[in-house]
C-alpha cells in the first residue's frame, strides 16, 4: 500500500450534513479534520476586523496569503480565536463575497493542498472533490432539500447567533448563499463526476455517517488491493 497521504472529500451546500459527517469520518479513520468554510469565513472576519472593503480581493487575498491559521477544533487566525463569531448571519454573508475572488480562492486553495500534503485528510467545502483534490481518494456529495436545509441549519447551536427570524428568514439567507456559491463563475458549487451522491434528506445523522463510512471503507479497501 502506499504511503501516500489520503483524502477523503466531502463537498455539498449549507446545511447538507458535511461537518457532522467529516468530524465522525476523521475521528473514526483518526484522520485530520479541515473545514475549509471555516477558512473563507475566517478570512472574511478579518478582513470586516481590519476594515478592508470585500470587493477589495487584491487586500483580502493578502489577509489571507499571510494569515497564520489554526483549523481544527478550534478555529484562529492570526491569535484572535474566531470559533464562534464567524457563525453569524452577517459573517455567512461575508464569507460567501470573499469565496467568489479567485485571487483569494487561490491563496486559500493552496494552503488546502498544504494541509492535505501533511498527512491523511477529512477535508470539507464546496469545492474539494472538483478543484482542490481532483485526485481524492473519496468523494462525497451530501444533499438535502432547501427546506431541510434550513430546517437543520435553524436548529444548529454552532450558528444561534443567526437564528434570529426563525426557520423563514434561515432559508432565504441560506437561498440566496447557495445561489452565490452555485454561480460563481470560479469553482462553482457542482458535483464531481466520480463522486458518490448522497441525499440526506429525511435520513438520520446516524445513517448518513453509517452510510457515508461504509462507502469510506470500501474504497479504503480498494486502494490497499490496487
Ligand atoms: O461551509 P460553510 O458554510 O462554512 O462555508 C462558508 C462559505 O465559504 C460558503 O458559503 C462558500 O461561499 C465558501 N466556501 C467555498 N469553498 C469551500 C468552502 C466554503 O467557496 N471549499
Amino acid at each position: 500500500m502506499s504511503s501516500r497521504p489520503v483524502i477523503i472529500a466531502i463537498d455539498g451546500p449549507s446545511g447538507a450534513g458535511k461537518g457532522t459527517v467529516a468530524r465522525a469520518l476523521a475521528s473514526h479513520l483518526s484522520f485530520r479534520h479541515v473545514d475549509t468554510g471555516a477558512m473563507y469565513r475566517a478570512v472574511a472576519w478579518k478582513a470586516l476586523h481590519d476594515g478592508l472593503d470585500l470587493s477589495n480581493a487584491a487586500a483580502i487575498a493578502a489577509v489571507a496569503a499571510a494569515a497564520r491559521f489554526e483549523v481544527n477544533s478550534r478555529i484562529v487566525i492570526d491569535d484572535a480565536d474566531v470559533t464562534a463569531v464567524i457563525r453569524t448571519g452577517e459573517i455567512d454573508g461575508a464569507a460567501a463575497i470573499v469565496a467568489r475572488h479567485p485571487e483569494v480562492r487561490r491563496v486559500l486553495v493552496e494552503r488546502q493542498r498544504a494541509y492535505g500534503r501533511e498527512g491523511s485528510v477529512v477535508m470539507e467545502g464546496r469545492d474539494i472533490g472538483t478543484v482542490v483534490f481532483p485526485e481524492a481518494d473519496v468523494k462525497i456529495y451530501l444533499d438535502a432539500t432547501p427546506e431541510e436545509r434550513a430546517r437543520r441549519r435553524a436548529g444548529d447551536q454552532a450558528h444561534a447567533a443567526s437564528r434570529g427570524g426563525g426557520v423563514d428568514s434561515v432559508a432565504a439567507a441560506l437561498e440566496a448563499r447557495d445561489r452565490s456559491d452555485r454561480t460563481r463563475t470560479v469553482s462553482p458549487l457542482t458535483v464531481a463526476t466520480d463522486a458518490t451522491y448522497v441525499d440526506t434528506t429525511g435520513v438520520p445523522i446516524a445513517d448518513v455517517v453509517a452510510r457515508v463510512l461504509a462507502a469510506v471503507e470500501d474504497a479504503l479497501a480498494r486502494r490497499q488491493r490496487g
